[in-house]
Protein backbone atom coordinates (compact mmCIF):
# COMPACT_ATOMS: atom_id res chain seq x y z
CA UNK A 1 0.00 0.00 0.00
CA UNK A 2 1.60 3.34 -1.12
CA UNK A 3 1.54 5.95 2.12
CA UNK A 4 -0.69 8.90 1.11
CA UNK A 5 0.29 12.52 0.00
CA UNK A 6 -0.03 15.47 2.19
CA UNK A 7 -2.39 17.71 0.87
CA UNK A 8 1.20 20.05 0.68
CA UNK A 9 2.80 17.24 -1.45
CA UNK A 10 0.18 16.90 -4.19
CA UNK A 11 0.07 20.88 -4.31
CA UNK A 12 4.29 21.05 -5.03
CA UNK A 13 3.91 18.10 -7.40
CA UNK A 14 1.30 19.79 -9.11
CA UNK A 15 3.65 22.91 -9.22
CA UNK A 16 6.61 20.78 -11.03
CA UNK A 17 4.20 20.03 -13.49
CA UNK A 18 2.61 23.02 -14.44
CA UNK A 19 6.37 24.44 -14.46
CA UNK A 20 7.70 21.32 -16.30
CA UNK A 21 4.43 22.11 -19.17
CA UNK A 22 5.17 25.91 -19.23
CA UNK A 23 9.26 25.69 -19.94
CA UNK A 24 8.17 22.66 -22.62
CA UNK A 25 5.77 25.41 -24.16
CA UNK A 26 8.31 28.20 -23.88
CA UNK A 27 10.97 25.94 -25.69
CA UNK A 28 8.57 25.26 -28.25
CA UNK A 29 7.65 28.92 -29.10
CA UNK A 30 11.55 29.39 -28.86
CA UNK A 31 12.12 27.10 -31.35
CA UNK A 32 9.73 28.54 -33.52
CA UNK A 33 10.68 32.02 -33.02
CA UNK A 34 14.43 30.32 -34.00
CA UNK A 35 12.40 28.60 -37.12
CA UNK A 36 10.94 32.11 -38.21
CA UNK A 37 13.79 34.61 -37.86
CA UNK A 38 16.27 31.25 -40.09
CA UNK A 39 13.46 30.93 -42.98
CA UNK A 40 13.49 34.85 -42.88
CA UNK A 41 17.47 35.18 -42.96
CA UNK A 42 17.89 32.23 -45.07
CA UNK A 43 15.27 34.30 -48.04
CA UNK A 44 17.18 37.33 -47.42
CA UNK A 45 20.83 35.38 -48.11
CA UNK A 46 18.94 33.46 -51.56
CA UNK A 47 17.67 36.86 -52.65
CA UNK A 48 21.10 38.69 -53.72
CA UNK A 49 22.16 36.16 -55.92
CA UNK A 50 19.25 34.82 -57.60
CA UNK A 51 18.46 38.80 -58.49
CA UNK A 52 22.14 39.49 -59.93
CA UNK A 53 21.74 36.11 -62.10
CA UNK A 54 18.39 37.10 -63.19
CA UNK A 55 19.81 40.73 -63.86
CA UNK A 56 22.45 39.25 -66.13
CA UNK A 57 20.37 36.77 -67.87
CA UNK A 58 17.80 39.58 -68.47
CA UNK A 59 20.31 41.63 -69.63
CA UNK A 60 21.71 39.39 -71.92
CA UNK A 61 18.40 38.40 -73.50
CA UNK A 62 17.93 41.97 -74.05
CA UNK A 63 20.58 42.33 -76.63
CA UNK A 64 23.66 42.41 -74.92
CA UNK A 65 24.45 38.66 -75.76
CA UNK A 66 26.02 40.22 -79.26
CA UNK A 67 28.58 41.51 -78.01
CA UNK A 68 30.89 38.39 -76.99
CA UNK A 69 33.39 40.23 -74.50
CA UNK A 70 30.38 42.25 -72.70
CA UNK A 71 28.68 38.11 -72.29
CA UNK A 72 31.90 36.52 -71.14
CA UNK A 73 31.97 38.86 -68.27
CA UNK A 74 27.93 38.89 -67.48
CA UNK A 75 27.96 34.92 -67.87
CA UNK A 76 31.34 34.97 -65.38
CA UNK A 77 29.38 37.47 -62.62
CA UNK A 78 26.92 34.71 -62.83
CA UNK A 79 28.55 32.11 -62.34
CA UNK A 80 29.79 33.89 -59.32
CA UNK A 81 26.36 34.15 -57.87
CA UNK A 82 25.60 30.62 -58.53
CA UNK A 83 28.92 29.79 -56.92
CA UNK A 84 27.33 31.97 -53.72
CA UNK A 85 24.39 29.96 -53.90
CA UNK A 86 25.96 26.34 -53.85
CA UNK A 87 27.80 27.17 -50.90
CA UNK A 88 24.76 28.48 -49.18
CA UNK A 89 23.06 25.59 -49.64
CA UNK A 90 25.60 23.19 -48.48
CA UNK A 91 26.43 25.39 -45.34
CA UNK A 92 22.10 25.40 -44.82
CA UNK A 93 22.01 21.21 -45.03
CA UNK A 94 25.00 20.95 -42.81
CA UNK A 95 23.47 22.96 -40.10
CA UNK A 96 19.73 21.51 -40.50
CA UNK A 97 21.83 18.12 -40.32
CA UNK A 98 23.61 19.10 -36.89
CA UNK A 99 20.68 21.04 -35.76
CA UNK A 100 18.33 18.14 -36.17
CA UNK A 101 20.95 15.53 -35.11
CA UNK A 102 20.95 13.81 -37.62
CA UNK A 103 24.84 13.62 -37.60
CA UNK A 104 25.74 11.59 -34.93
CA UNK A 105 29.79 11.93 -33.74
CA UNK A 106 31.29 9.25 -34.48
CA UNK A 107 34.67 9.87 -32.34
CA UNK A 108 37.75 8.54 -32.21
CA UNK A 109 41.16 8.92 -30.88
CA UNK A 110 43.58 10.66 -33.26
CA UNK A 111 46.83 13.61 -33.18
CA UNK A 112 45.45 16.67 -33.78
CA UNK A 113 48.14 18.34 -35.39
CA UNK A 114 48.36 15.77 -38.02
CA UNK A 115 44.71 16.68 -39.04
CA UNK A 116 46.30 20.41 -38.72
CA UNK A 117 49.29 19.27 -40.85
CA UNK A 118 46.80 17.73 -43.66
CA UNK A 119 44.79 20.62 -44.29
CA UNK A 120 47.29 23.24 -44.25
CA UNK A 121 48.09 21.87 -47.48
CA UNK A 122 44.54 22.25 -48.56
CA UNK A 123 44.98 25.51 -48.07
CA UNK A 124 48.28 26.32 -49.31
CA UNK A 125 47.22 27.87 -52.85
CA UNK A 126 44.49 30.15 -50.83
CA UNK A 127 47.11 31.56 -48.98
CA UNK A 128 49.66 32.18 -51.25
CA UNK A 129 47.12 33.99 -53.27
CA UNK A 130 47.35 36.15 -50.62
CA UNK A 131 50.65 36.42 -49.78
CA UNK A 132 49.62 35.00 -46.09
CA UNK A 133 51.58 32.80 -43.87
CA UNK A 134 49.83 29.77 -42.06
CA UNK A 135 52.02 28.37 -39.35
CA UNK A 136 51.94 26.58 -36.28
CA UNK A 137 52.14 28.17 -32.92
CA UNK A 138 54.80 26.86 -30.33
CA UNK A 139 52.22 25.34 -28.44
CA UNK A 140 52.59 22.25 -25.74
CA UNK A 141 55.73 19.60 -26.98
CA UNK A 142 55.03 16.70 -28.60
CA UNK A 143 51.83 15.05 -30.33
CA UNK A 144 48.44 15.53 -28.86
CA UNK A 145 46.25 12.79 -29.13
CA UNK A 146 42.58 14.14 -28.62
CA UNK A 147 38.84 11.51 -29.01
CA UNK A 148 36.32 13.09 -31.44
CA UNK A 149 34.79 12.93 -34.48
CA UNK A 150 37.68 13.66 -36.72
CA UNK A 151 35.72 14.68 -40.17
CA UNK A 152 33.52 16.85 -37.69
CA UNK A 153 36.53 18.69 -36.33
CA UNK A 154 37.69 18.61 -39.44
CA UNK A 155 35.27 21.01 -40.73
CA UNK A 156 35.43 23.15 -37.29
CA UNK A 157 39.29 23.74 -37.99
CA UNK A 158 39.11 24.66 -42.22
CA UNK A 159 35.84 27.41 -41.02
CA UNK A 160 38.05 28.66 -38.53
CA UNK A 161 41.22 29.28 -40.75
CA UNK A 162 39.18 29.93 -43.79
CA UNK A 163 37.84 32.71 -41.99
CA UNK A 164 41.21 33.87 -40.69
CA UNK A 165 42.81 34.07 -44.29
CA UNK A 166 39.44 35.92 -46.21
CA UNK A 167 38.98 38.23 -43.20
CA UNK A 168 43.16 38.34 -42.49
CA UNK A 169 45.29 41.09 -43.86
CA UNK A 170 46.99 40.96 -47.54
CA UNK A 171 50.63 39.43 -46.08
CA UNK A 172 49.23 38.67 -42.57
CA UNK A 173 49.89 35.65 -41.00
CA UNK A 174 47.64 32.60 -39.70
CA UNK A 175 49.07 31.07 -36.84
CA UNK A 176 47.51 27.42 -35.03
CA UNK A 177 48.34 26.27 -31.36
CA UNK A 178 48.04 22.75 -29.87
CA UNK A 179 47.99 22.65 -25.94
CA UNK A 180 47.46 20.51 -23.04
CA UNK A 181 45.03 22.52 -21.03
CA UNK A 182 45.08 19.75 -18.31
CA UNK A 183 44.98 15.98 -17.80
CA UNK A 184 41.84 15.39 -19.90
CA UNK A 185 41.50 18.52 -22.25
CA UNK A 186 43.47 19.68 -25.29
CA UNK A 187 43.39 23.49 -26.46
CA UNK A 188 43.37 24.22 -29.99
CA UNK A 189 43.80 27.71 -30.88
CA UNK A 190 43.33 29.85 -34.25
CA UNK A 191 44.69 33.42 -34.86
CA UNK A 192 45.14 35.62 -36.99
CA UNK A 193 46.71 39.34 -37.14
CA UNK A 194 44.12 40.82 -39.67
CA UNK A 195 41.25 43.89 -38.99
CA UNK A 196 39.68 42.06 -35.64
CA UNK A 197 35.99 42.00 -34.22
CA UNK A 198 34.57 45.02 -32.44
CA UNK A 199 33.66 44.08 -28.91
CA UNK A 200 29.87 44.83 -29.39
CA UNK A 201 29.54 42.23 -32.19
CA UNK A 202 31.26 39.56 -30.27
CA UNK A 203 28.73 37.73 -27.94
CA UNK A 204 26.64 37.24 -31.20
CA UNK A 205 29.33 36.15 -33.44
CA UNK A 206 28.20 32.85 -33.27
CA UNK A 207 25.06 33.04 -34.68
CA UNK A 208 23.72 32.12 -37.72
CA UNK A 209 23.66 34.37 -40.50
CA UNK A 210 25.11 37.00 -38.03
CA UNK A 211 27.76 39.51 -39.58
CA UNK A 212 30.20 41.88 -37.96
CA UNK A 213 30.13 44.37 -40.83
CA UNK A 214 28.05 43.92 -43.82
CA UNK A 215 28.94 45.94 -45.99
CA UNK A 216 32.85 44.98 -45.97
CA UNK A 217 31.68 41.37 -45.14
CA UNK A 218 29.45 41.53 -48.66
CA UNK A 219 32.23 41.97 -50.67
CA UNK A 220 33.86 38.74 -49.28
CA UNK A 221 30.76 36.53 -50.02
CA UNK A 222 30.18 34.63 -46.89
CA UNK A 223 27.18 32.82 -46.10
CA UNK A 224 27.47 33.77 -42.14
CA UNK A 225 26.87 30.16 -41.05
CA UNK A 226 30.73 29.00 -40.88
CA UNK A 227 30.83 29.83 -36.96
CA UNK A 228 27.28 28.83 -36.47
CA UNK A 229 28.36 25.50 -37.81
CA UNK A 230 32.00 24.92 -35.54
CA UNK A 231 30.18 25.99 -32.93
CA UNK A 232 27.47 23.01 -33.37
CA UNK A 233 30.18 21.05 -33.78
CA UNK A 234 32.74 21.92 -30.17
CA UNK A 235 28.79 21.68 -28.19
CA UNK A 236 28.25 18.50 -29.67
CA UNK A 237 31.15 17.22 -28.56
CA UNK A 238 30.31 18.74 -25.31
CA UNK A 239 33.14 21.01 -25.16
CA UNK A 240 33.70 24.89 -25.32
CA UNK A 241 34.54 26.93 -27.93
CA UNK A 242 35.23 30.95 -27.54
CA UNK A 243 36.57 34.57 -29.19
CA UNK A 244 38.76 37.38 -28.02
CA UNK A 245 39.35 39.72 -30.73
CA UNK A 246 40.79 43.53 -30.88
CA UNK A 247 40.24 45.59 -33.90
CA UNK A 248 43.29 46.61 -35.95
CA UNK A 249 44.99 43.84 -33.81
CA UNK A 250 43.67 40.38 -34.90
CA UNK A 251 41.29 37.61 -33.35
CA UNK A 252 41.85 34.47 -31.98
CA UNK A 253 38.89 31.44 -31.78
CA UNK A 254 39.90 28.78 -29.09
CA UNK A 255 37.94 25.53 -28.12
CA UNK A 256 38.52 22.47 -26.45
CA UNK A 257 38.79 18.87 -27.33
CA UNK A 258 38.55 15.81 -24.99
CA UNK A 259 42.42 14.53 -24.35
CA UNK A 260 43.09 10.53 -25.52
CA UNK A 261 46.32 9.26 -23.72
P1 LIG B 1 30.85 34.38 -43.00
O1 LIG B 1 30.33 33.39 -43.97
O2 LIG B 1 30.25 35.74 -43.14
O3 LIG B 1 32.34 34.37 -42.94
P2 LIG B 1 30.96 33.25 -40.33
O4 LIG B 1 29.89 32.68 -39.49
O5 LIG B 1 32.10 32.36 -40.67
O6 LIG B 1 30.26 33.84 -41.61
O7 LIG B 1 31.52 34.54 -39.59
C1 LIG B 1 30.61 35.49 -39.08
C2 LIG B 1 31.23 36.88 -39.09
O8 LIG B 1 32.28 36.95 -38.14
C3 LIG B 1 31.88 37.26 -40.41
O9 LIG B 1 30.96 37.79 -41.32
C4 LIG B 1 32.91 38.30 -39.98
O10 LIG B 1 32.27 39.55 -39.84
C5 LIG B 1 33.31 37.84 -38.59
N1 LIG B 1 34.58 37.06 -38.57
C6 LIG B 1 34.71 35.73 -38.50
N2 LIG B 1 36.00 35.36 -38.44
C7 LIG B 1 36.72 36.50 -38.46
C8 LIG B 1 38.13 36.81 -38.42
N3 LIG B 1 39.05 35.85 -38.34
N4 LIG B 1 38.49 38.13 -38.45
C9 LIG B 1 37.56 39.11 -38.52
N5 LIG B 1 36.22 38.89 -38.57
C10 LIG B 1 35.80 37.61 -38.54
Amino acid sequence: ILPQKSIEEVSADVQQWAKQKRDEVESLQMNEEFRKEFLMNLSHELRTPIFTIQGYVETLLNGAIDDAAVSKKFLSNAAKSIDRLVRLVDDVDEISKLESGRMPLTPEAFVIQDLAKDIFEEFSLKTQSRHMKLEFKKGTEGALKVFADKGKIRQALVNLIENAIKYGNEGGTVSVGFYQLDDNRVYVEVSDDGPGIAEEHLPRIFERFYRADRSRNSAIGGTGLGLAIVKHIIDAHGQTINVRSKLGVGSSFGFTLERRG
